[in-house]
């Protein structure tokens, strides 16, 4: 923020992750010049404290504050995380379960094989083009190994975390406050505005009036500044994501700690399985159109064993979408007060750094231009939309059969995004997708590894009984020969349980 402009006052509202991630990621940005950033949030509302997986990107937030994992991590009963395994998505032979990793810089050499094995098997040829066979992670999670290699091994790990939410929440607390952040509590009931309609003052149930020049929405679900106060309209996402509900349970965690979510796909929707340290966080995302609350809370029992158990259920509603705009007037909004994705890829705190990191950089090239705003509020809504469109990848290319819900995503065609429907239609004409999606901008949301991954690992491909055999001509992988060199790749990593025990009895004063 320059010093010669009027923002030198930024109220956040909201204590959840991302208020206390944007006072952060703001206050470190700002923090040499006179800018003075406060926090104002309510305990009586609280925070939704739910939200345990996260990208790669929470590693790169952390780098950024020079936080180590060995303070944050036991803080936080955190875990590693390589990646994600989808079981039961698709019910096709082979392919009933897949993994979606976080890609390691080794894995650049064995994509391209996957992709050229998928592209043949897409144009009817038999190959080996299960995605599980071309990289390290998935062996990782399979052994239950943490993604930190020996010294000697010379790629570059990428991995993101599983973590406590509301103990994360805390630990943030303390650092964003070690940064200057000011810390205030207060329930607010009215929101002062000029006749421009930008925003002037808070004031609070306890009478207290906060006045500000910039001011963030991180007041969750709430909305409380950008749709209660401004009118923001919200473009809701149900017509392609059908799930609007949550239910959930923990459970005891597992001695050889796992460093995978596991998600997998349920009559209604689907439910993770998120390792912590200290218990298991288990949850079922489901469509309350199509199950009640209830049914899904025995659903998700059964499926743990806790069926007669005293273990108290959380039940959620969600609101799907995105605002129409992210910054407007003088207010920016930030999580689950600017919009919301289903959690299936974990994403949203990946983009509550990106609103906040753009919005400085944004903000510091052109201020509060219209026209700043503009591009600012498209590049976010970019990201809503390119994360979305990978999601309701998942549920269009699923071949369940066994509910309605299913067939209505299968059957949902007709409310596709147009690059969604260009995504599948190179996909299922044996183009070239990963130079499609590099051509079309999209794959600065999701990789043509991740989209690969995704239409293979679920079997999207000619019925086998349609493949034919490789000709003498045709290029073949070598899988046996991947497959070995992988294995001994892992063999430089530890188990995830036991790297954390010896990490943390080195912490031992
Ligand atoms: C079922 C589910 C699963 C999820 N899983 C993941 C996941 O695996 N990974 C991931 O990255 N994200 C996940 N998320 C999203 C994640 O939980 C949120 O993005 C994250 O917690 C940030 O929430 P928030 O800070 O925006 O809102 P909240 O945590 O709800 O915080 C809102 C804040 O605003 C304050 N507030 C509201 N109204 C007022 C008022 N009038 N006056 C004063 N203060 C007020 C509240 O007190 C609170 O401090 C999940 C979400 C759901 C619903």
């Amino acid at each position: 923020m320059q010093s010669n402009n009027q923002s030198r006052r930024i109220l956040i509202l909201g204590g959840g992750t991302a208020g206390w991630m944007t006072a952060m990621i703001m206050a470190r940005h700002w923090q040499k010049q006179e800018v003075s950033i406060t926090l104002l949030e309510s305990s009586d509302i609280g925070i939704i404290g739910v939200g345990e997986g996260s990208t790669p990107a929470l590693k790169q937030f952390f780098d950024m504050m020079d936080i180590r994992e060995q303070e944050w991590m036991p803080a936080c009963n955190a875990t590693y995380k390589v990646g994600i395994t989808f079981s039961q998505w698709s019910v096709k032979p082979g392919f009933e379960s897949y993994f979606h990793p976080f890609k390691f810089r080794l894995d650049e050499q064995f994509s391209q094989a996957f992709f050229h094995s998928a592209l043949m098997r897409r144009q009817g040829i038999e190959m080996p083009a299960h995605p599980n066979q071309f990289f390290l992670a998935p062996l990782l999670a399979e052994k239950h190994l943490a993604p930190l290699p020996h010294y000697n091994f010379p790629f570059e790990p990428a991995y993101g975390y599983h973590f406590d939410s509301a103990l994360l929440g805390r630990f943030l607390k303390e650092k964003a406050q070690e940064l200057g952040v000011r810390h205030k509590e207060g329930k607010v009931n009215q929101v002062i505005r000029s006749d421009s309609g930008h925003i002037l003052s808070l004031l609070t149930e306890q009478g207290e009036q906060i006045d500000a020049e910039l001011f963030v929405d991180c007041s969750g679900f709430a909305g409380v500044l950008m749709q209660k106060s401004l009118k923001v309209p919200f473009v809701g996402f149900e017509s392609n994501l059908f799930n609007d509900a949550a239910v959930a349970i923990p459970s005891p965690p597992d001695s050889h700690l796992p460093s995978q979510t596991l998600s997998t796909a349920m009559k209604h929707g689907w439910r993770w399985q998120i390792p912590l340290t200290n218990r298991n966080g288990n949850g079922y995302v489901y469509s309350s159109k199509y199950c009640s609350a209830d049914e899904a809370e025995t659903e998700l029992r059964s499926a743990l064993g806790l069926l007669n158990q005293d273990v108290p259920a959380r039940h959620l509603k969600m609101k799907v979408g995105r605002l129409e705009k992210h910054w407007h007037k003088n207010c920016l909004a930030i999580g689950l007060s600017q919009g919301f994705i289903e959690p299936l890829e974990a994403t949203a705190l990946f983009l509550v750094q990106q609103a906040a990191a753009l919005f400085v950089d944004a903000y510091e090239k052109g201020q509060f231009t219209e026209q700043n705003q503009d591009a600012y509020n498209a590049s976010i809504s970019g990201y809503f939309e390119g994360i979305r469109d990978y999601i309701v990848g998942h549920y269009i290319t699923s071949s369940r059969t066994d509910s309605p819900y299913w067939l209505d995503c299968q059957n949902n065609q007709q409310n596709l995004s147009d690059t969604l429907r260009h995504i599948l239609d190179v996909w299922h004409s044996g183009g070239n997708l990963a130079e499609e999606l590099r051509r079309e901008h999209i794959s600065r949301y999701y990789s043509p590894v991740s989209w690969h991954c995704l239409l293979a690992g679920t079997g999207t491909f000619p019925d086998p009984d349609k493949l034919r055999p490789p000709s003498p001509t045709d290029k073949q992988v070598n899988i046996r020969k991947i497959q070995e060199f992988l294995y001994r790749c892992s063999l430089n990593f530890d188990p995830q349980h036991q790297y954390l025990q010896q990490r943390n009895a080195e912490q031992m004063p």
